[in-house]
């Protein structure tokens, strides 16, 4: 059985889904915090909270627990310069909670939810694992504290990690079961999505005067799916090599702020009103990764290749979100 930690959530909920429909059985932990109950559809759940020690060790005595996949954490960037204590005590502390449980009740499988966040400023693209670590925000110093405390762990201990350092997820369900649903949204697609449907009036682009080609910043977006089957490789590669590896997950494309709305309108046949502003502080001109290590070692690849096909997922979710919002 694997234990999800933040399975009520966004990608741990699509991760909860496939991992469901590969035959796993599966238990939520989730202190519904940012998750939400309707995403969680598949396995036993515990409404509990990370910082509760006693909490974790019963349930590693309870169930048969065999990896934990861990996506409870904290995301946004912006919050976590203005509230670092909330992120070093969420996702850094504890999660030192939940390595410690793991390790007193001999569970040594371990796959995290990291970020391309831990790279900061890039200073050769594509980016690849062995890039110099140097996050400009607490949220990536957050998550990069984890993966050297994992580093440590797994030498001191019976205990191996994956860590998966995500670029921009994107994308939900095709079978809309569950999806993208953030309060508060900060994330360019969903924003857009909204603008679209009219919830919004119009959507803003965080500066136009990067050092690309339409002066807008240029992100790699990964399908939520393709997120999901590269969690069940890494936690099949745990059980078979017993070594402990970083990888990069990320599309290899990269797309600009405008040309994802351009493609959204494409997709809505909406008009989407689109306004210049500054600088969103803590951005990176150009964040697309290298995912050749997890093809190679993983034997992953990414299934939803096309920014139109991931924005048409979202799109589907969103519209069913919103009609379910309206009706309650
Ligand atoms: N962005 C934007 N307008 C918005 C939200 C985001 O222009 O309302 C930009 C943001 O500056 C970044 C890209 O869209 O360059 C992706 O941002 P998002 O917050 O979705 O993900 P992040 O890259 O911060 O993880």
């Amino acid at each position: 059985m694997i234990l999800i930690v933040g399975g009520a959530g966004y990608i741990g909920s699509h991760v909860n889904k496939v991992l469901n429909e590969k035959g796993y059985d599966t238990l939520i932990l989730d202190n519904f915090s940012y998750g939400h109950q309707e995403l969680v559809q598949w396995g036993e759940v515990v409404e509990g909270d990370l910082g509760d020690g006693e909490l974790l060790d019963r349930i590693f005595q309870e169930y048969p627990i065999t990896g934990v996949m861990h996506f409870a954490a904290f995301t946004y960037v912006g919050e976590s310069v203005t509230h670092p204590a909330k992120y070093y005590h969420n996702n850094t502390s504890n999660t030192l909670n939940l390595l410690r449980s793991m390790i007193k009740n001999k569970v040594r499988n371990f796959i995290f939810s990291s970020t391309c966040a831990v790279y900061g400023f890039p200073e050769k693209i594509p980016l690849t694992e062995d890039h110099p670590l140097d996050p400009i925000n607490p949220y990536g110093r957050s998550k990069l504290m984890v993966e050297q405390m994992l580093h440590d762990f797994s030498q001191a201990y019976d205990f191996n990690y994956i860590s998966l350092r995500y670029f921009n997820a994107a994308g939900c369900d095709p079978e809309i079961e569950t999806g993208e649903w953030h309060e508060p949204e900060t994330h360019l697609i969903p924003l857009i999505l909204d603008a679209a449907r009219g919830i919004r009036d119009k959507v803003s682009i965080f500066g136009t005067d990067y050092p690309t080609p339409d002066g807008t910043c240029i992100r790699d977006y990964i399908h939520v799916l393709d997120l999901a089957s590269a969690h069940i490789k890494a936690m099949e590669y745990l059980e078979k090599n017993n070594k402990s590896q970083i990888f990069n997950l990320g599309n290899g494309q990269g797309f600009s702020v405008r040309e994802v709305i351009e493609c959204c309108r494409k997709v809505t046949g909406k008009n989407i009103q689109a306004v210049d502003e500054d600088r969103r502080p803590g951005d990176p001109p150009v964040l697309l990764g290298s995912s050749k290590k997890a093809k190679e070692l993983l034997d992953w690849k990414v299934e939803w290749v096309e920014l139109e096909d991931i924005i048409t997922s979202a799109w589907k979710w969103h519209e069913k979100l919103y009609q379910e919002l309206k009706t309650r």
